[in-house]
């Protein structure tokens, strides 16, 4: 499977911002992997390809919103490795299709779109069973959560990764951050700022990827979500626009934007002993900030 090849990514210095604070701090830039494929949805859908592939399933059937990172990167990345792909979508069919519901489509993938009561219970839409042999169909959850999702997030982290005391993630299902837990060392610090409001279970979904042992070896932030899931106010939009200016890194507003706003945060409060070395994984998404209004961000 070619679509397994991506660039390394590459780790940005962003010291000079930091330096009265006494900490380093530089930024993984999943962003980059791949135009499409990109961050953190790329290592979680790799190791679900694999084992749809060994079970020689050929098609592909996901859940997101119509502005979802994991809907666009499942359609590209099963168009690169050859497998059919649906895309169960949240909400009736809009008049007028998203760009990214567009650039999923136009990647081949099937939508269908179910009322948000029947998406909120996972039902399956009864006239996909005319197009599409039950056999054939390799489900994965909704935002990757699950056991293959953590394995290749577990691949975020290399042998580069290992120098930092303290590693910072944005969190949805906390997939990811299970992945990052699984393969720290020992004694890194693991942080995961949660993209939304009141997400009581999320240490809960976390533990449930992790043995034991790793079960709350991290500490999640639940209070940087400016009002909840793919909320923005001036404030965020602001430091975003601030963020890469100073440090000409993009960010998106559903979950980077505020993950680089936590971290600037937490750094200001002396959250983090002079001498800490803090690496913080930019998961990518940026495809989603073509929903707020032209001119709204400077990239
Ligand atoms: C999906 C996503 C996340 C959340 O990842 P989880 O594994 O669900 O916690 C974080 N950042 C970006 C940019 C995402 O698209």
């Amino acid at each position: 499977m070619n679509f397994l090849q991506t660039e390394i990514p590459r780790i940005d210095a962003i010291k000079k911002l930091y330096q009265t604070f006494g900490v380093t701090v530089n930024v993984l830039r999943l962003d980059l992997v791949h135009p499409v494929i990109s961050g953190n949805k790329w290592f979680k859908l790799k190791e679900y390809l694999k084992d749809a592939g060994q079970e020689n399933k050929k098609t592909i059937l996901t859940f997101g919103g119509a502005y979802s990172n994991h809907i666009i990167a499942t359609a590209a990345a099963c168009k690169e490795a050859g497998f059919n792909s649906i895309g169960i979508i949240r909400g009736e069919k809009p008049k007028e299709f998203s760009p990214t519901l567009e650039d999923a489509q136009t990647a081949g993938m099937h939508l269908f779109f179910c009322s948000r009561d029947d998406y909120k219970s996972k039902i399956i839409p009864q006239t996909i069973w005319q197009q599409f042999a039950q056999n054939d169909i390799y489900i994965i959850n909704e935002g990757g959560y699950g056991e293959k999702g953590k394995e290749g997030a577990a691949n975020i982290l290399d042998l580069r990764t290992k120098e930092y005391t303290h590693i910072i993630a944005a969190t949805g299902t906390g997939t990811t951050l299970a992945g990052i837990v699984s393969a720290a060392n020992p004694g890194q610090k693991i942080t995961g700022i949660s993209a939304l409001k009141n997400y009581n279970q999320l240490n809960e979904e976390i533990n449930a990827l992790l043995p034991h042992c790793l079960h709350n070896q991290y500490t999640i932030y639940h209070d940087y979500h400016f009002g909840g899931y793919a909320k923005h106010n001036t404030e965020l939009i602001n430091f975003m626009n601030n963020w890469y200016n100073e440090t000409g890194i993009p960010s998106d507003f559903v979950y980077t934007g505020k993950l680089f706003y936590a971290a600037n945060d937490l750094i200001q409060k002396e959250f983090f002993l002079p001498g800490s070395n803090i690496l913080i994984i930019h998961s990518g998404g940026l495809q989603g900030n073509r929903s707020l209004p032209k001119g709204t961000l400077m990239y």
